[in-house]
């Protein structure tokens, strides 16, 4: 018969065993069969040290003890009898230790490794392998103080049956506190995928989805409903100024107080874009009633905010269409508040438009337009005009224009003020725009082949054609194909083309020039014309606007400007032409501010190919 279980130099045997040094030390790790685990799971052998030490060893150690003294007592008692005594004895006290009147602990760390387990993404193979480790360490333990045979068989068979049962309920709380955490992540992801994650608000998606359901919902029940569409002005602005961070707090606290304005009303917001909101107003309001909704949010939102120590203000643009009158589809009574919240930004005077009929027929104007062009396109509808750029002194044919127009089935020749802005809008500009350039240069080529003068052909770009990353490749392929020289194609652009960037400007006028083609500045002095900034440009040519030419015979003032834009363009080594000479006391007025380069109806009206070479080139 053994001694009595010594519970103090188990655990001092255990420690032993499982110290750091062991766990690094290839000999121990054999022992153990570590081998099954992977790498990894050395960190867990490290946890399990003080779980094994502290109170789950205490029961293991309690339970074993008791049943040491049990055995003791009935081994006087024949062998077969106390075994069954035992058996039951072990039975009842693993029954009471599950139920939980035992000890609560072994709840509690059967909780606790579950999250270990679950923390660490252990795999079950590698649980029921730690496990194995783990009992393996406790019959080392035991076998150290009991010798008889048997009663080490009995132990380890009731260390088995209570390992396992834990194990078991270890498992059961792992798959149960699995599945509430991919329950939950799952409810993560979907608010994610429905809400913004700055604001909390729900987001687009659900503005969508609820504008669609709101359509199908109130079609057959005479209701209305109205979406306002929300852009908040300067946000970019106020982000590059201020940063990010700071612009992100103030779309915080703006939609906090946004939310707070519309508490009184069965209205929702939602944040559908970086700097737009919507909202959606489900009450059948009339135009005095959404007034009032406007003006209290406008009157929520308008005091300062005050973030990081800087005082910030945020105005915003309201468009507000209603269904059904704005629109019949979720598609269309979107479409109409975004087009009303377009007038709003345009308008100075008020921060809010209702979509009213006036709009949509402009809207199905342009539309028609739109489609029109591209037919228009399709069917080589477009055709340029010429007009001549003029030396007054001599009457010498100096450069020309080349200037689009629509030849349109029914209309005729249709000017491009009636087209370009569409254009320029939809974006079909860029193609109309390269087809003027590659006709232009092979137009001019072609006079050129035929012994005409050599004076160089303007070709106007348009602002998208100018941010169109493609613009230098298409300039060469023009001039390739044509086999037109770069010193006879001229670009003209305008100030507020560049303006948006004037950095990235100058370096693709730069390499413009670099290709030998010459720049020419249009509508000088409609713009911003700051005279200041002529010179960092990289242009060979400057043409003042029409305007200061109408009154410029009866006015001082004018000529005055005209003079100063001419001696300084001489100074900075730049060209001037004058464009929109249509009498002859224009041009005498003209040629006394000392310009010589002309375009006006004075000489001629944009001609069409065959008239320009008939009257200039024959
Ligand atoms: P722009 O480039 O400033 O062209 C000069 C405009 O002034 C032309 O109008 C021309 O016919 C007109 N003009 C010339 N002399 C006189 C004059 O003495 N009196 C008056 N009242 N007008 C005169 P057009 O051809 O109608 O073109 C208007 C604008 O459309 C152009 O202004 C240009 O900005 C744009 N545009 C024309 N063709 C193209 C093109 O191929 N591409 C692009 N992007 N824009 C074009
Ligand atoms: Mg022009
Ligand atoms: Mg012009």
């Amino acid at each position: 018969m053994s001694e009595q279980f010594n519970r103090d130099r188990w655990l001092e045997e255990v420690k032993k065993q499982i110290t750091d040094q062991s766990i690094t030390d290839h000999s121990v790790l054999k022992r153990i069969r570590l081998a099954q685990i992977h790498k990894l799971d050395l960190q867990l052998l490290k946890w399990m040290r003080p779980y094994l030490m502290n109170d789950r060893a205490n029961i293991v150690n309690q339970m074993s003890q008791q049943i040491l003294d049990l055995y003791k007592i009935l081994s006087k008692i024949p062998s077969q009898k106390a075994k069954e005594y035992l058996k039951n004895m072990y039975a009842e006290q693993t029954r009471l230790l599950f139920k939980g009147s035992l000890d609560q602990s072994v709840l509690v760390h059967c909780e606790q490794s579950a999250v270990f387990f679950l923390d660490h993404e252990l795999s079950i193979a590698n649980q029921i392998a730690l496990f194995s480790l783990y009992r393996r360490a406790l019959i080392e333990a035991i076998a150290h103080e009991v010798n008889h045979p048997e009663q080490m068989l009995f132990l380890s068979e009731s260390l088995d049956k209570f390992l396992s049962l834990e194990q078991q309920l270890i498992l059961e709380r792992y798959q149960q506190l699995k599945h509430k955490r991919e329950l939950e992540k799952e409810e993560v992801i979907r608010f994610r995928a429905y809400h913004d994650a700055l604001t909390g608000l729900p987001n687009n998606l659900v503005a969508e989805e609820s504008v669609v359901d709101l359509v199908k919902g109130y079609k057959n029940n005479n209701r209305s409903f109205s979406l306002l569409k929300i852009n908040v002005d300067r946000l970019k602005i106020i982000n590059e100024i201020f940063g990010r961070q700071i612009g992100n707090e103030l779309l915080v606290a703006l939609s906090g107080r946004m939310k707070g304005a519309l508490k009184d009303f069965n209205a929702e917001l939602y944040r559908i874009s970086s700097d737009e909101f919507m909202i959606i107003c489900r009450d059948c309001l009339n135009k005095r009633g959404l007034t009032h909704l406007i003006e209290t949010l406008l009157r929520t939102t308008e005091q300062p905010y005050h973030i990081d120590g800087k005082e910030i203000y945020a105005t915003f643009s309201i468009g507000i269409s209603q269904f059904p009158y704005d629109g019949s589809s979720s598609i269309q009574i979107m479409a109409s508040a975004e087009a009303a919240l377009r007038e709003a930004k345009k308008s100075s005077r008020e921060s809010f438009f209702f979509y009213n009929n006036a709009l949509h027929q402009k809207l199905l104007m342009k539309l028609n337009t739109e489609n029109e062009l591209q037919s228009a396109l399709y069917n080589h509808q477009f055709l340029l005009y010429y007009q001549p750029q003029v030396d007054a002194c001599t009457g010498a044919l100096i450069g020309v224009e080349a200037l689009v127009r629509w030849e349109h089935p029914e209309r005729g020749i249709v000017p491009p003020s009636a087209f370009i802005s569409v254009a320029e809008e939809t974006g079909i500009i860029r193609d109309i725009g390269w087809w003027v350039l590659d006709e232009a240069c092979r137009q001019m080529k072609k006079w050129q082949d035929r012994g005409t003068p050599k004076v160089p052909i303007s070709v106007n770009l348009s602002f998208n054609q100018f941010h169109d990353d493609s613009l230098v490749k298409r300039v060469c392929f023009a001039l390739e194909a044509s086999g037109l020289q770069p010193e006879y194609l001229e670009l003209e652009i305008t100030e507020s083309t560049m303006a948006e960037d004037l950095e990235r400007s100058i370096r693709l006028l730069k390499e413009i020039r670099a290709l030998g083609v010459g720049v020419s500045l249009d509508d000088f002095g409609t713009g911003y014309s700051s005279l200041s900034y002529l010179k960092s440009l990289p242009i060979n040519q400057l043409k003042i606007d029409r305007s200061f030419v109408l009154d410029i015979a009866q006015s001082n003032q004018d000529q005055a400007i005209v003079t100063a834009i001419v001696s300084m363009a001489e100074h900075l080594w730049i060209d001037v032409i004058v464009e929109g000479i249509e009498t002859k006391e224009q041009l005498r007025a003209i040629e006394s501010c000392r310009c010589r380069a002309i375009q006006g109806y004075y000489y001629s009206r944009p001609l069409a190919e065959n008239d320009f070479s008939d009257k200039y080139l024959a």
